[in-house]
């Protein structure tokens, strides 16, 4: 949007396809994202004239300000994005720092950047919805702390372990780019179970808010445009280690995500995305006629979706850009 100079297609706002189709069609090597191509295409490319992540000027309709309903599935679900995202800035921080490489530390590095900018624009866009910014943290931690303690907490404290053991060697500058398992382990975490598995979800949000609130769609928009780039870029680099390393590796790698993909079944997502649509469809119930025709999908009109058809939309993309990438990293 606005950019002021050409940029990469896959970082345009316009441009840029969706999740599930850049899932198919996109390759992005690590060469290709260092440092230089984020500040040209996201510093100075895709973000260029927007505030907190959404346009200066996207609107927010009235009746995403006042209670009900709507607003309310709309605050529970930005205040769990906040969260999660905040949780993605701090493992991209610590995969950066085990990096064996310049050109890895400076990709995580731009993608620690990338979801504190997510975290930071679900923040503000809870502002924007007429939250108190005095109010603001324990408005988050009150809607959807539980969701984090229940979801996000055991999540990682699966994942963590395995770095804490390196964390001595993390901060060692002489040591750097000894802790490799740190950080194959932590990208292979990062990109197939909590990307591949929570994206999809950004891309039903992108889509059921965009014909309801310009800057609820525009916020879910700026974070699958960097998504496309975070999930191509860390299937690359698991698909080339990979490739240059033994059958053991292979196998040990596989079992990370067979143990992975059992922690996420043992968490209530599902559970907790079911009561967020269930407060959704009770809000756009109550707007019907202010929501109009605007589709969620080609030739289907928002109003129309049901609470299952949309939880299940998102399960069957999660199901699709996880297998997608699985055999894209030669681990189908
Ligand atoms: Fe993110
Ligand atoms: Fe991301």
């Amino acid at each position: 949007m606005n950019a002021k100079q050409p940029i990469a297609a896959e970082a345009d706002w316009e441009q840029a396809p969706s999740l599930l189709e850049a899932s198919d069609e996109i390759e992005l090597a690590l060469d290709d994202c260092e440092l230089e191509y984020w500040l040209k295409n996201v510093a100075q490319g895709s973000i260029v004239g927007t505030v907190h992540g959404r346009r200066a000027d996207a609107v927010i309709p009235p009746m995403l300000r006042e209670p009900g309903p709507l607003r309310d599935s709309r605050i529970e679900e930005a205040a769990f994005r906040a969260l999660s995202e905040d949780a993605a800035t701090r493992i991209c921080a610590l995969i950066a720092a085990a990096a064996p490489n310049v050109a890895g530390m400076e990709f995580f590095t731009t993608q620690a950047l990338d979801e504190a900018r997510h975290a930071n624009s679900m923040r503000h866009h809870l502002l924007d919805l007429g939250v108190p910014a005095g109010e603001l943290f324990e408005t988050i931690e009150r809607v959807a702390g539980p969701d984090r303690d229940r979801i996000i907490e055991p999540l990682w404290d699966w994942a963590l372990p395995e770095v804490e053991d390196h964390a001595g060697d993390l901060l060692s500058l002489r040591e750097a780019g000894h802790v490799e398992r740190v950080y194959i382990n932590g990208v292979v975490v990062i990109t197939i179970l909590l990307e591949g598995v929570l994206a999809p979800t950004t891309e039903l949000a992108e889509r059921k808010w965009k014909p309801i609130s310009e800057a609820s769609a525009d916020v879910e928009r700026g974070a699958c445009v960097d998504e496309i780039r975070h999930l191509a870029v860390g299937s690359w680099i698991v698909r080339e280690h990979v490739r240059t390393h033994d059958a053991d590796e292979k196998e040990r790698i596989l079992a990370l995500l067979e143990e992975g993909r059992a922690k996420w079944e043992s968490v209530p997502v599902v559970d907790m995305l079911m009561t967020r649509e269930r407060r959704f469809q009770e809000g756009i119930e109550e707007h019907r006629s202010a929501i109009g025709d605007g589709e969620i999908w080609p030739g289907r009109r928002l109003v129309d979706t049901t609470v299952e058809e949309r939880v299940m939309k998102a399960a069957t993309w999660s199901v699709e850009v996880q297998e997608q990438r699985m055999r894209y990293m030669g681990l189908g």
